[in-house]
């Protein structure tokens, strides 16, 4: 599978994750790990907090549209 944002720009490189929010392959220079332990619009997760808090791979687009705006 090859990275989506790099295909748009014409860059031929490998994908390595996905991201969880959108789907979309991603390669190492266009995700990005977050420790995200609230999500917004109901994530199947159990309503208390977890202990420990979860990495999870998300594009640049979607971080930014999720996380950053919380800060
Ligand atoms: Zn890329
Ligand atoms: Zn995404």
């Amino acid at each position: 599978m090859h990275c989506y944002v790099c295909a748009e720009t014409g860059v031929d490189s490998e994908a390595i994750a996905i991201c969880i929010v959108c789907g979309m392959a991603v390669c190492k220079d266009h995700l990005i790990r977050a420790d995200v332990d609230m999500w917004e619009g109901g994530y199947p997760f159990p309503p208390h907090k977890l202990k420990k808090k979860l990495p999870r791979v998300l594009c640049k687009e979607c971080y930014s549209a999720l996380v950053k705006q919380e800060q």
